[in-house]
């Protein structure tokens, strides 16, 4: 995308005006500006960005100017994307589990945390990591409420972490925790009981935590609204009661809540079956990737080719994607307007999280264009 690519003023002018072919996706930074100050305002520490849910120049860029100082980094090459577009960010590297190359390479560009899950993972940082550096213990516990759950593949059970907590101050460097409670995690007691067993981790440990870090998860509204608050409520009575004293300094690394609202996605109806079907261009293995985990998307609005919206009596349609595999197929039904017909816009609001990042070209298809608007055309319903 040029620098002076054109910023339209919604996506229902961009539609009009290109009625493009392929998927396109619209990004609103104000949408982002509004959450992050959401964020800011209701969590009670530092708020940081899980660059791996969207990792588009714009967001990184615009987070930044909002004000945030460091980023959430899985790998070497997403160190040098946000080093190459906000040379001062503070960097975590909080993917637990990391080869030998990928610790030099974090070295080397100046990461001032990393998580750990095993005192094998440990042994490795302390090869190369300076003491003075923070070394997050990632807890993992068996907690539902998540859409779908990271403890079976990251983490270390309570009596696990009281070990690594003690080894992580032995090898002198700074020691904090961290958990991540699952995506899509609209369930405050989950925050709640990660936060009191952590409490009792350092406490069996003996660690007084420089911080705790309550990782992503938050939820981002789908269709069914997003509660942003609760959860900040939760965190903010369970540290208080946890940590009577030597309360540890909070921070939060959002991936999904964060982004989500900052895009809108169209894409074009190929074909309609009597039977109630409709064939878009763009699917499971495009930039709806995760639909079939994480359940439907329920924030849909249906545009004419002349970016007229559909509106009136809707009923149950199935919708598959435009590749030649019949797994290409959205999760369940979702109700549009009877009236939808080929030729028409089926927009996905509140898409951007986990959508361009994990998109693939298979059969062909996945080219998407990336337009700027000034504002989305459909508000969120937030919290
Ligand atoms: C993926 C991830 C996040 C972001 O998770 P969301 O559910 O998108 O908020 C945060 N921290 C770590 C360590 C992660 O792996």
């Amino acid at each position: 995308m040029s620098k002076f690519s054109q910023i339209w003023a919604t996506e229902m002018d961009h539609l009009r005006a290109a009625r493009p072919v392929d998927p396109v996706l619209y990004f609103a930074p104000e949408a982002l500006v509004r959450t992050q100050r959401r964020f800011r305002s209701g969590f009670p520490g530092a708020v940081t960005y899980a660059v791996k849910a969207n990792d588009n120049a714009g967001v990184i860029d615009t987070l930044a100017k909002g004000g945030m100082q460091a980023f959430d980094v899985a790998s070497p090459v997403e160190i040098d994307a946000v080093r190459a577009l906000v040379p001062g960010a503070v960097l975590h590297y909080n993917n637990p589990v990391r080869g030998g190359w990928e610790i030099a390479h974090a070295v080397q560009a100046g990461v001032a945390s990393y998580s750990v899950d095993g005192l094998g993972e440990l042994a490795k940082l302390v090869e190369a990591v300076p003491k003075g550096a923070e070394m997050s213990v990632r807890l993992a516990l068996p907690v539902e409420g998540a859409a779908y759950h990271f403890g079976e593949k990251f983490g270390e059970g309570p009596e696990g972490a009281v070990e690594l907590l003690r080894a992580v101050v032995a090898a002198g460097y700074v020691p904090s925790m961290t958990f991540h409670v699952g995506t899509q995690c609209a369930d405050p007691a989950a925050w709640t009981r990660y936060i009191e067993t952590c409490a009792e981790v350092a406490r069996e440990a003996g660690v007084r935590l420089a911080r705790l870090n309550v990782g992503g998860g938050f939820p981002s509204d789908r269709g069914r609204g997003a509660a942003l608050e609760p959860i900040f409520a939760a965190i903010r009575a369970a540290v208080s009661h946890a940590f009577p004293e030597d309360r540890p300094e909070l921070l939060c690394e959002p991936g999904r809540a964060m982004v989500a609202d900052a895009f809108t996605a169209a894409f074009k109806v190929k074909a309609e079956r009597a039977c109630g079907a409709l064939f878009l261009n763009d699917g499971i293995y495009g930039l709806l990737a995760e639909l079939p985990i994480i359940g439907p998307h329920q924030r849909l609005r249906v545009v004419t080719e002349g970016g007229t919206l559909r509106e009136g009596p809707t009923r149950p349609y199935v919708l598959y994607g435009p590749t030649c595999d019949s797994l290409d197929k959205l999760p369940d039904t979702v109700d549009l307007p009877e009236t939808t017909r080929e030729g028409d816009y089926v927009i996905f609001d509140g898409i951007g999280a986990y959508s361009t990042a994990t998109n693939t070209r298979f059969n062909g298809y996945g080219s998407h264009e990336v337009v700027t608007v000034r504002r989305s055309g459909h508000r969120a319903s937030g919290g």
